[in-house]
């Protein structure tokens, strides 16, 4: 049985107050057993002070992006080592915001896939269509495009342990989610495309849904047999709806 794992990407937001409210909240919310996983990911400077500040809570500590070196002349970029060191476990990669402001490829992605796997860290690989390949009739191809890439630089076992986000680029911030049997669909192709490699390894992958969840439409989300869990932006930012998104979970 696959345990939901709900996380909240903070994206560019927030501040220490910001931060130190938020986590408090949640702490005092989520005190309780959940039945899923529940991870944060602020921003970088804010981890640290984060891991203080979640104590011996169960909420697991996440980052946003990583490089795809381990240390170097890379100005203004973090390292897994560095991200490890400071207590995080699962790191979104591949991120539509990423792939867009950044130009970031399949095959670069990849390799943060890589340095993730060997650094003992979990990637949370986020893939996708945008608004025009979903009029196309190409949702399919581009999220199998997005998952070869990670099959044909370090084989399917990579994804033993790893996370899947499904994020539509057309839901993202819009406030037009998917609707449940949409994001079913494409999550069982997801688990199917990867089966037709490894069996064992398409079943216990973790596939979250991302885009415009929210503390309305979590509940029916998370009945469909292959979402297991979400990857919340907007609504992570406000104790009250991200609580009850895990707790729809
Ligand atoms: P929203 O929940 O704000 O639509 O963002 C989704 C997302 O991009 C999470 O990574």
């Amino acid at each position: 049985m696959r345990k939901p794992l709900v996380m909240g990407n903070w994206k560019l937001n927030g501040s220490i107050d910001m931060a130190k409210n938020l986590v408090e909240g949640l702490r005092k919310e989520l005190s309780t057993e959940a039945a899923c996983d529940i991870a944060i990911a602020p921003p970088v400077v804010y981890l640290d002070f984060v891991k203080h500040q979640l104590g011996g809570s169960n909420i697991i500590l996440g980052a946003q992006d990583v490089d795809v070196n381990l240390s170097g002349a890379y100005t203004g970029e973090v390292s897994a080592t560095m991200l490890k060191e400071v207590g995080v476990t699962h790191v979104i990669i591949g991120h539509s915001e990423r792939r867009t402001y950044h130009k970031e490829s399949d095959e670069f992605i990849a390799k943060k896939f890589g340095i993730l796997k060997e650094s003992g860290l979990v990637p949370v690989l986020c893939i996708g269509e945008t608004e025009a390949e979903n009029e196309a009739g190409q949702t399919q191809s581009v999220c199998a495009r997005q998952i070869d890439a990670v099959i044909n630089a370090l084989g399917v076992e990579a994804f033993n342990g790893a996370v899947i986000a499904y994020e539509p680029v057309w839901a993202i911030g819009t406030g037009k989610s998917a609707t449940p049997a949409q994001a079913q669909a494409v999550h069982k192709f997801i688990r199917d495309h990867i089966a037709k490699q490894d069996a064992k390894v398409a079943e216990q992958v973790i596939i979250q849904y991302g885009g415009s969840v929210n503390d309305k439409n979590a509940a029916e989300l998370f009945t469909q047999p292959d979402i297991d869990g979400a990857l919340v932006g907007g609504a992570s930012l406000k104790v009250d709806a991200f609580t009850a998104i895990v707790r729809a979970a």
